[in-house]
């Protein structure tokens, strides 16, 4: 029997550029519930402006994404992450934050990545926050640099490693997100209670545009394509979720 107190959880979306009016009409159906992340300055405030809106069932995750350094240079960033981040009260975990290889080959711009991306790790440490972690061409790097960290929460989004990368991330406790079934995890029934589900909206499913809703699609796939019954993954999502974001049991 369906059970309406479970979500289909998102744990990373970017809905900084959605009308309160859209957010408010599919919040208000009562199935989905999300993390909204921003990536830079100018999708904080947007985000801000949401969050003082009291949605039920949205949360937020804050931080500077890789890119970021590359576009607006180390110091601007390193000034955006006082205003980002100086209530953590309001979010519910640091992201998103990481490495990206794929921008850039310059060693000197992967070293400021670098540094954006461990200031990072310390606020959410010290303020036991999960972190929402992008790896994109960096899975190597960015398993490196965690190797010297612990504390809090480690989710790796999308997280594209190897099949050894994969068994060293969930040898060392980190969560893994799958959207759309993919990445597609051996045995995941095995790691259920490391996995959050999400969309990564906005995005394109199949060549079409993806709307916030279709969370529920990227629930139905994974439990369907591994033969696992979706209110159970629901219950297993919702229960990380309360675990991990909402530091309950
Ligand atoms: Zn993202």
């Amino acid at each position: 029997m369906e059970n309406k107190d479970l979500k289909f959880i998102d744990i990373h979306c970017h809905y900084d550029n959605l009308s309160l009016e859209v957010l408010k009409a599919e919040f208000a159906k009562g199935e989905i519930s999300a993390v909204a992340n921003n990536i830079d300055i100018e999708s904080y405030r947007k985000l801000e402006r949401i969050r003082r809106e009291n949605i039920r069932g949205l949360y937020f995750a804050y931080g500077i994404y890789p890119d970021v350094v590359i576009k607006e240079g180390l110091k601007d960033c390193l000034n955006y992450l006082n205003i980002i981040l100086e209530d953590t009260k309001k979010i519910v975990a640091i992201g998103e934050i990481g490495l990206d290889y794929k921008i850039t080959k310059d060693p000197e711009l992967r070293r400021e990545q670098k540094i954006v991306f461990e200031k990072q790790l310390e606020i959410a440490k010290e303020n036991k926050l999960p972190a929402i972690i992008h790896s994109r061409y960096a899975t190597k790097a960015v398993l490196d640099i965690l190797k010297s960290w612990g504390g809090f929460p480690i989710i790796l989004h999308q997280f594209s490693g190897n099949e050894k990368e994969i068994e060293i991330a969930l040898d060392r406790n980190y969560y893994l997100t799958i959207r759309f079934n993919k990445p597609n995890l051996p045995n995941i029934k095995e790691h259920l209670d490391h996995i959050f589900v999400e969309t990564d909206y906005p995005v394109f499913f199949e060549e079409e545009p993806i709307t916030i809703s279709d969370i529920k699609k990227s629930y139905k796939l994974l439990a369907n394509e591994n033969n696992i019954d979706l209110e159970e993954l629901k219950e297993k999502i919702n229960s990380n979720f309360n675990k991990i974001f909402l530091k309950k049991e």
